[in-house]
């Protein structure tokens, strides 16, 4: 596959995705964290933007419904959680390039924490480009 023509540069170029997170969400009930993650498909010269791929993903918190299980008083101490963190990279997996968006956050019931995190990986077909 040959690279992207891009407009302001006016070459074939390399590409490099940036990633930011829309939106943060933890149900209380299912341990589900939901973290809507947007990535950005840029020039490598110039950070003119290609494309975007917007989605949502899904992970269960390790520990936390079995701690809720085990602890009585838990159910009734309050949860919060933190907005998640994003970190952008590329990797090679069976000879194609991945845009990887890894995120972490963290889930609070009381005083205990539970660490939790995921990522989202898409191939540069799978972005939206902008025409
Ligand atoms: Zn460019």
């Amino acid at each position: 596959m040959s690279g992207l023509r891009c407009p302001e540069c006016e070459s074939f170029v390399g590409t490099s995705a940036t990633a930011e997170v829309e939106s943060t969400d933890f149900d209380e009930s299912t341990g589900e964290m939901e973290v809507e993650i947007r990535m950005v498909l840029c020039c490598e010269n110039c950070d003119h933007e290609f494309g975007e791929f917007v989605d949502t993903s899904i992970v269960e918190v390790d520990g936390y419904l079995d701690y809720l299980d085990e602890n009585d008083e838990a159910e009734e101490n309050e949860k919060s959680y933190d907005e998640a963190e994003v970190e952008p990279s590329i990797q090679t997996r069976k000879g194609k390039k991945y845009y990887v968006a890894k995120w972490t956050s963290k889930v609070y019931v009381g005083e205990k924490v539970f660490s939790v995190q995921g990522e989202m990986s898409v191939t540069r077909d799978q972005f939206d480009l902008y025409n």
